[in-house]
């Protein structure tokens, strides 16, 4: 299967940009995940931001994207940064983002051609391109401005994940700032995202129709029902992310309930370690570090059984896609004590929300009911809607431009922003014009 023939499959338009700035969506635009946007000015200069693929089965990929020498990868998900091994092996661009962003690269694409080969689904790229791409990064400090073509660039914190940037660019006519994933509320382990003044706001609108409960009640929750789950005997597995929730829960455990016993298996401990060398990026650096000696490692089989008499086990993967998450799923079905702990949205057709929907989960190719407590909890990284109103309001831009949802996401932001600012909502591949 060809995904791309590069230079001849883009639907990028021909003609020059007269004036003002056009936006085009490979992808991202009227969808969550999958991101890549190509912006271009009068001036000639042409910046892509993200180019990700979305890990559903099988992969989503974004549209092939045009000849372009930059491009600024806003944070580590594989949502923004899965094809840029693509970009730098057949248009030979240059990768921008955080010193962060750019370690924590090689951790998630080798985990990406990994998947790939083992589900079997076809990749538009290969081991070269992932190590020339290893090479292309220009890495950037939040606060310092950069040049691309005629365009001063400069990051600010997003939140959402350790070393994720928000993009500021000031063009010859306007100032644009795209927010990327972002959230304005700090978590355990970065400080929430503060707005910028600008023209022109690119804003994230995954739970634009989602008011958040307050984080801290929902942490509150969590570490109650774990101790509740203790007391009677059992354990609690947490399955959760590599890149982010899995560290944010086990700094709340380490904060709240020193006294349990935890253990830890997964990507996230390469991802740890790397946060760790990168203490600007993270919020009270000292507690993570602490949190980590505090939580137990799993590597080998003899970790695993006794993981299993732990009194909680964070795991990936976070949607019970795979992973020893699935591992120990399956070892602890068996024990009505147990109960299986989920810490944020299970998309369509994952491991989690067949759990929550069914009480039943696919274990090593068979479908198995699970008797065991679920129960979910909200400890998302991402902006809810009155955050990412405010935070427009804030930014007081003439125009939004709404991407990174879905038309449930999008709606309400649109409805509460439109009196204030010119709102737009892009499609995949059809241009946006903003004078
Ligand atoms: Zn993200």
């Amino acid at each position: 299967m060809v995904l791309y023939t590069p230079g001849r499959t883009s639907s990028y338009p021909d003609d020059p940009v007269k004036h003002g700035l056009r936006a085009f969506f490979l992808g991202g635009g009227d969808e969550v995940g999958n991101v890549g946007c190509i912006l271009e000015d009068s001036t000639g200069t042409r910046l892509l931001i993200d180019y990700g693929l979305a890990p559903t089965r099988p992969p989503k990929y974004p549209a092939e994207c045009p000849s372009v020498d930059h491009a600024i990868i806003t944070h580590s998900h594989i949502d923004h940064m899965g094809m840029a091994p693509w970009l730098v092996g057949h248009l030979g661009t240059r990768l921008h983002g955080s010193p962060l962003t750019a370690s924590l690269s090689e951790v998630m694409w080798r985990d990406t051609y990994k998947v790939s080969k083992i589900e079997g689904y076809p990749l538009a790229w290969d081991r070269r391109d992932m190590e020339e791409a290893l090479q292309a990064w220009t890495t950037h400090q939040i606060g310092d401005w950069f040049e691309i073509g005629e365009w001063k660039c400069r990051f600010h914190r997003a939140g959402h994940i350790p070393g994720a940037v928000m993009i500021e660019i000031e063009t010859p006519e306007m100032r644009v700032l795209w927010t990327g994933d972002m959230d304005t509320r700090a978590s355990p382990n970065v400080l929430g995202a503060l707005p910028v003044e600008c023209d022109v706001l690119f804003l994230e609108g995954t739970y634009g129709n989602r008011v958040h409960p307050p984080r801290v009640e929902e942490e509150e929750r969590l570490v109650s029902k774990v101790l509740e789950v203790v007391d009677r005997g059992g354990t609690a597995l947490i399955p959760a992310f590599a890149s982010g929730r899995g560290q944010d829960v086990l700094r709340i455990l380490k904060r709240e309930a020193p006294s349990l016993e935890a253990h830890y298996h997964g990507m996230g401990t390469r991802v740890t370690q790397l946060w760790m060398e990168h203490p600007e990026s993270i919020r009270e650096p000292k507690q993570l570090a602490k949190m980590w000696r505090w939580c137990r490692r799993v590597s080998g089989k003899s970790d695993r059984r006794k993981a299993l008499d732990a009194d909680v086990i964070v795991s990936t993967s976070g949607m019970l896609d795979g992973g020893p998450a699935i591992w120990y799923a399956n070892r602890l079905r068996h024990h009505g004590a147990n109960a299986i702990l989920l810490t944020g949205y299970q998309a369509e057709g994952s491991g989690g929300r067949l759990l929550l929907d069914e009480r039943k989960l696919r274990i090593f190719g068979d479908v198995v009911p699970i008797d065991l407590e679920v129960e979910q909890f909200s400890l998302s990284n991402h902006a809810g809607q009155n955050e990412l109103v405010n935070f427009a309001r804030a930014c007081a831009p003439r125009h939004v431009v709404i991407f990174h949802a879905d038309e449930e996401g999008r709606e309400p932001l649109s409805t509460q922003l439109a009196g204030e600012m010119k709102v737009h909502l892009p499609s995949n591949r059809v241009e946006i014009l903003i004078e």
